[in-house]
């Protein structure tokens, strides 16, 4: 009986494994043909790192900061979390405030970008708070983006935009006012040391739409930039 038991353990193990071969094989893949392809950056970066950019996004498994941005590692600080959310400066500490001050003060970053995207489960989740009864930490931490719906409501939306997309935009621009309230940013964007941006990644195709936060509207990433010379 005890050997049939620890048969059955094992099948069931077996099974939970068997959804992890291919990152595992992933791992074992890296290191045997990427990891000595890159050797001198890794080498490079063993005990150091000096980054140019706080990229803040989604915890949403279908974007990926570095292959979005074409970007080795190394070049990203990356933070990630449900709705791309920076709560406001508080005495409270959390992970994205700590992470925050280091990578501003510390690691001495000259940009942040806040990276929204299309299809936003947290998005959803905002527009939607009465279903959230069974998730009370989801529920708090969402309640940092309900302005965004509140603001999305009371300016509407342009025709052939959804609602989620504008809560969305309307989201990441909320978290950028509230990236303001953190001393550390203050005090960088004072001196004009730091630069913040707002990004709007489309899943479905690719692009990517940035705003300057004073019209509310998001511009194709190749125009905006060169607009702004
Ligand atoms: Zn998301």
């Amino acid at each position: 009986m005890n050997a049939f038991i620890v048969r059955l353990q094992y099948l069931m193990l077996a099974n939970e494994w068997s959804n992890m071969d291919h990152i595992i094989n992933g791992v074992l893949s890296f290191q045997k043909n990427i990891f000595p392809e890159h050797q001198k950056l890794f080498d490079e970066l063993a005990t150091q790192q000096s980054p140019e950019v706080l990229f803040i996004t989604c915890s949403d498994s279908r974007i990926d900061p570095n292959l979005v941005t074409q970007s080795k590692p190394g070049d990203l600080f990356i933070c990630r979390n449900a709705g791309n959310i920076i709560p406001p400066h508080s005495q409270a500490t959390g992970g994205m405030t700590a992470s925050i001050e280091y990578a501003v003060a510390v690691l001495g970053v000259r940009h942040i970008v806040v990276c929204g995207h299309t299809d936003c489960g947290a998005m959803k989740g905002v527009l939607n708070m009465d279903a959230l009864e069974d998730l009370p930490h989801v529920k708090e931490w969402l309640g940092h983006s309900r302005s965004a719906v509140e603001v999305a409501k009371v300016l509407g939306q342009p025709s052939g935009t959804t609602q989620l997309k504008r809560v969305t935009e309307e989201n990441i621009l909320q978290q950028i006012q509230h990236l303001k309230t953190h001393p550390v940013v203050a005090s960088r964007l004072a001196t004009g040391q730091l630069q913040l941006h707002a990004w709007m990644y489309d899943i479905e195709t690719g692009g990517m739409c940035c705003s300057d936060g004073k019209s509310r509207s998001f511009e194709p990433l190749e125009g905006f930039y060169q607009s702004l010379g």
